[in-house]
């Protein structure tokens, strides 16, 4: 089972991902937590290219494209491998993550996410939590990690509105495997529902 979490920047994904894995293997599930970009020797290579150093760097396309390897390398190296195995694979932000922060936040590049996703991707989730909240109290928090990655931890509050519509947006294009949830309450509250989200899909 194929299971990711998509929002925006600081609404508890990775918080999230973690407690979801730690409950799913004290039901004795075997479970791989992954993220993206990254999430195999290869692919946090890239992320390194991608998330490091002069922001202006790559233009949007090449940007595009190195997403597009490393999720590639990603589901070669990891993904694949542990459905096989009959692993839950839980990942912190995948392809719906790509349809719109390079779908969407430098310019309109759709056709060519869903293009390259068509030819070099296909695979989807079999579920996707979208923790959903308003971009003010996300951006509060991603703030208040410290990390490298500044230009993207700087996308600041218009694209993050953009990129909030843009998720629901999503959620109704692939309903069936969208479940919203309310990131704003507390992280007991919406890790609980997650839980039962889940668990209602594995049964
Ligand atoms: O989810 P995480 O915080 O690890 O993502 C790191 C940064 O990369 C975030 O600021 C996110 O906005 C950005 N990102 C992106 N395109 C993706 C995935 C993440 O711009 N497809």
């Amino acid at each position: 089972t194929f299971i990711t979490f998509e929002g925006i920047d600081g609404s508890g994904k990775s918080t999230q991902t973690k407690r979801l894995a730690k409950h799913l293997e004290g039901l004795g599930h075997t479970v791989v937590l992954t993220r993206e970009p990254g999430g195999s020797v290869g692919a946090e290579e890239i992320r390194r290219l991608v998330l490091e150093g002069d922001p202006d760097r790559w233009s949007a396309e090449t940007e595009l494209l190195l997403f597009t390897a490393a999720r590639r390398d990603h589901l070669e190296r990891t993904i694949n491998p542990a459905l096989a195995a009959g692993h839950i694979v839980i990942c912190d932000r995948f392809a719906d993550s790509t349809r719109m922060y390079q779908g969407l936040s430098r310019g309109d590049l759709r056709h060519k996410v869903d293009a390259l996703h068509d030819l070099m991707i296909g695979t989807e989730p079999d579920l996707t939590i979208l923790i959903d909240m308003d971009p003010s109290v996300g951006l509060a928090r991603a703030k208040g990690r410290q990390t490298a990655e500044e230009r993207f931890e700087d996308f600041g509050q218009d694209l993050q509105v953009k990129m909030r519509a843009g998720f629901l947006d999503l959620a109704k294009q692939y309903r069936d495997r969208f479940r919203l949830i309310d990131g704003s309450r507390d992280m007991d509250a919406v890790a609980a529902e997650i839980r039962k989200v889940v668990l209602d899909y594995l049964t």
